[in-house]
């Protein structure tokens, strides 16, 4: 009986929490106040309660379709875990302009409702409003609204198998991870923008200050500060695109900072500043050298409250974006070039820096900004640990077909020797060991340091070749280098053991 009644007492607490926003009314006047200019266009926005379910978005998307079928392209580029079309859309308008080539998706996680939202109301007004139509005569535009479909019509993060899309960005377990990273591939983008949104009321937010603190920014920007990604992009992502979405919020009067979360170190909170790693997609597309941002607008767990306001954010972002892109098309593709020429050393792990600063939050009890002195963890410093010569190429063995394939979902050129070969090689054993019994996104990690043993061998014909003179090498050396983070060894992709000889061997000259 004590049971039964409080698993009904969780339940309600749970779906209370599911449909109350934990945000007062004086927070919600004061600091995000509900925009009035946006316009009821899209179907969440039609209706008071819920948010776009599937029917509505494809019935949304057809109706676009058939109004301007000149400008607007849907297709589908695979299925959801439980059977539901992914739909992809894609807009220009048709003329002989060069053409700059940019990347938008919204609903990785399910629970980021004014992501999609956000996109739904961009297209909208790309297409019916003539302010914006000058936009795609110079952009052409991929879009995929709702990207994890079956989380997105439960209110959930992560995929209906419970894996978080978002970390599965190397390792590829879930079909809509490979649907997403193909067409991405296919599409080939010089510019990427994923809409996300974050929690404001975080758990360890209680514990900073008397009464507890909550976020203040409407928007945080995420963008890369591993090492591999050539400077120059990350440059212009920060100094160019980032900036002029910096400018575009301050002049609607919306807060914004680089993006920040929290961890525990040793008892104490921390906060992460931008982004290192390959699993996630602001690090993941930038290593494909494409100019690369997640958004993070503020708004998980809070209903439908400023829902008009987050979507405002997304929206203005985006333009921001199609913007600065169709107004610098030579500049990026020159930078995209200039790019590919690549450094003699490749950075397999790296550590942010780590120091004192201040941040600004909310707090709860006096309804007042207020600034805490916290230790600051900066991928955007982020300095190298392990350094080695960039190879020429990597051979796999020929019975590698799940590590090849996820290679070309990846959008990397792959050939096999066509004939037995023999090539001097660093061939990689095992050295130090270690696997994590505890399982992190349904795989057991693995923790390796190596032996490297230079050695002249026969390969055999049909052993895969790949040659890391291509656009997308940095993202190999991710994947490859069994110590870093998000590789195929330390996701547990490729299983092994102290001693074992890996299936990879590097060409050095
Ligand atoms: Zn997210």
């Amino acid at each position: 009986m004590k049971n039964s009644y409080t698993v009904l007492i969780f339940l309600l607490t749970t779906s209370l929490f599911a449909q109350i926003s934990p945000q007062s009314k004086k927070i919600t006047e004061k600091f995000f106040p509900e925009n009035e200019t946006i316009l009821n266009t899209t179907p969440a926005l039609q209706k008071k309660r819920g948010y776009t379910d599937y029917k509505e978005l494809l019935t949304f998307l057809n109706t676009l379709v058939a109004k301007h079928p000149e400008k607007i392209k849907l297709s589908f580029i695979g299925e959801s875990q439980k059977g539901r079309k992914i739909p992809l859309v894609r807009l220009t308008n048709p003329s002989n302009k060069e053409k700059i080539k940019v990347w938008m998706q919204g609903g990785l996680h399910g629970n980021e409702s004014a992501s999609t939202e956000g996109m739904l109301y961009l297209l909208d007004r790309l297409l019916n409003d003539d302010k914006y139509a000058a936009i795609l005569e110079e952009v052409d535009l991929a879009l995929v609204p709702m990207a994890n479909i079956d989380g997105y019509l439960k209110v959930d993060r992560y995929a209906a198998n419970g894996l978080d899309l978002n970390r599965d960005q190397t390792k590829l377990m879930a079909p809509e991870s490979i649907a997403l990273k193909r067409a991405f591939s296919n599409f080939n983008p010089e510019v990427g923008v994923d809409f996300h949104e974050y929690r404001p009321y975080r758990k360890d937010f209680a514990r900073l200050s008397d009464f507890g603190v909550t976020a203040l920014y409407d928007a945080m920007f995420l963008y890369t500060g591993n090492l591999n990604v050539p400077e120059n992009l990350r440059e212009i992502t920060d100094t160019l695109f980032v900036e002029n979405a910096r400018k575009a919020l301050d002049e609607n009067k919306l807060r914004h900072h680089t993006y920040m979360s929290t961890i525990k170190n040793k008892g104490e909170i921390h906060f992460n500043h931008g982004s290192i790693s390959a699993r996630s997609s602001a690090t993941n597309y930038a290593l494909t050298n494409t100019i690369s941002t997640l958004i993070e607008v503020r708004g998980v767990g809070i209903g439908k409250t400023s829902f008009k306001r987050r979507i405002q954010v997304t929206f203005s972002v985006a333009i921001s974006y199609l913007k600065t892109a169709l107004k610098n098309i030579k500049v990026v593709k020159s930078a995209i070039e200039k790019a590919s020429e690549q450094k003699n050393e490749i950075v397999v792990t790296s550590d942010r820096e780590v120091y004192k600063g201040k941040i600004e939050v909310i707090d709860l009890d006096s309804n007042e900004i207020i600034e805490l002195d916290v230790t600051l963890r900066d991928a955007l410093k982020a300095n190298p640990i392990i350094v080695r010569k960039r190879p020429k190429a990597y051979l796999i063995d020929s019975n590698q077909k799940e590590l090849i394939e996820k290679l070309k979902v990846l959008g990397v050129e792959v050939e096999e020797l066509s004939q037995d070969t023999e090539i001097t090689v660093e061939a990689l054993q095992i050295d130090a060991y270690d696997r994590n019994s505890v399982k992190y996104e349904k795989m057991n990690q693995q923790t390796v340091s190596l032996k490297l043993i230079g050695e002249k061998r026969i390969f055999k014909k049909g052993t895969f070749k790949i040659s890391m003179n291509q656009r997308r090498s940095n993202i190999i050396v991710e994947v490859l280098e069994p110590e870093a983070a998000s590789s195929f060894v330390s996701f547990g992709v490729l299983e092994t053991s102290k001693g074992a000889m890996l299936p990879i061997y590097r060409i050095l000259n």
